[in-house]
């Protein structure tokens, strides 16, 4: 039987905890999806439900120059890792909160380890869960957007064996209303990653993502990726061996990547971002 009591409890806590927003969807939703990455049951035989937390960055925090990466990591970075500290934090006092009622949870971190082979997830993507959480739609840049914050947040996903009151999916409605007039994200992206004529999660072209998140546009000063970037099969792992000989200070940037939550070097599809700005 639904617990409608107990739903309403893990929202408030959530929040009182420090999220922003908190939405609620059937852990069967996250299963034999797109790009899934492993199914909820894998993670928890008998989980029923799936919680979505995000937390909104602080206005002002994503206005920063991005073209120096000492300054960038030393400010988007920390943030970055303050609101994935914070998340943790959140989806314990949640889980805590499971348990002392009876159920199980458990959380999916908010930074995942890569496996390109399987696009930008091993796991789950939180986008993903969070729209089937009912916390927003996938946007044409690929991120989650909620009403109240836009792109601009940080998630973490839960899943439990408690049958919680589920939100209803808004997957859609963004995209192909607002999204559709927008395109921003697509006209910004200096390695034109973003093909509009696609539907999410299907926006994005990995290879040419990675160009810039992995920060080979701030150390070749090349926006488009070359052609064999682009082209690079299975992966980019492939070439990435001649573009580390090219730029051997990509070793400072993966250092930073481990130290700061894995953070990535080009920000302009969501800086740019309109949606859910008042
Ligand atoms: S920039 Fe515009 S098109 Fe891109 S995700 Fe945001 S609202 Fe959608």
């Amino acid at each position: 039987m639904t617990d409608i009591e107990l739903t309403e409890k893990i929202k408030k806590k959530a929040i009182e905890l420090g999220a922003g927003k908190v939405g609620i969807g059937e852990a069967d939703r996250c299963d034999r999806t797109p790009f899934f990455y492993t199914s909820p049951y894998t993670i928890m035989k008998d989980a029923k439900s799936l919680i979505s937390i995000c937390i909104p960055y602080p206005k002002g925090s994503l206005d920063i120059p991005t073209d120096d990466p000492y300054v960038f990591v030393s400010t988007f970075g920390n943030i970055k890792n303050t609101l994935h500290n914070k998340l943790r934090e959140i989806s314990i006092g949640v889980i805590n909160l499971l348990n002392k009622n009876g159920y199980k949870g458990v959380s999916i971190d908010p930074v995942i380890p890569i496996d390109e082979r399987r696009w930008m997830a091993c796991m789950l993507s939180h986008s993903y869960a969070g729209m089937m959480s009912g916390l927003g739609d996938i946007g044409m840049n690929g991120m989650l957007l909620t009403s109240e914050f836009g792109c601009k947040i940080e998630l973490i996903t839960l899943f439990t064996d408690a049958p919680l009151d589920y939100d209803s999916i808004i997957g859609g409605t963004i995209f192909n209303g607002f999204c559709k007039e927008c395109k921003k994200c697509v006209e910004v992206c200096p390695a034109q990653a973003i093909d509009s004529m696609k539907k999410p999660p299907y926006t994005i072209d990995l290879n040419r993502h990675l160009w810039g998140i992995q920060g080979w546009i701030d150390l070749s000063k090349i926006e488009v990726p070359p052609e064999d970037w682009i082209n690079a099969k299975p992966t980019v792992d492939t070439v990435i061996p001649k573009y580390r000989g090219r730029y051997p200070k990509i070793k400072e940037y993966d250092k930073w990547r481990d130290e700061y939550d894995d953070v990535p070097f080009c920000l302009k599809c969501i800086t740019v971002c309109p949606y859910g700005e008042k």
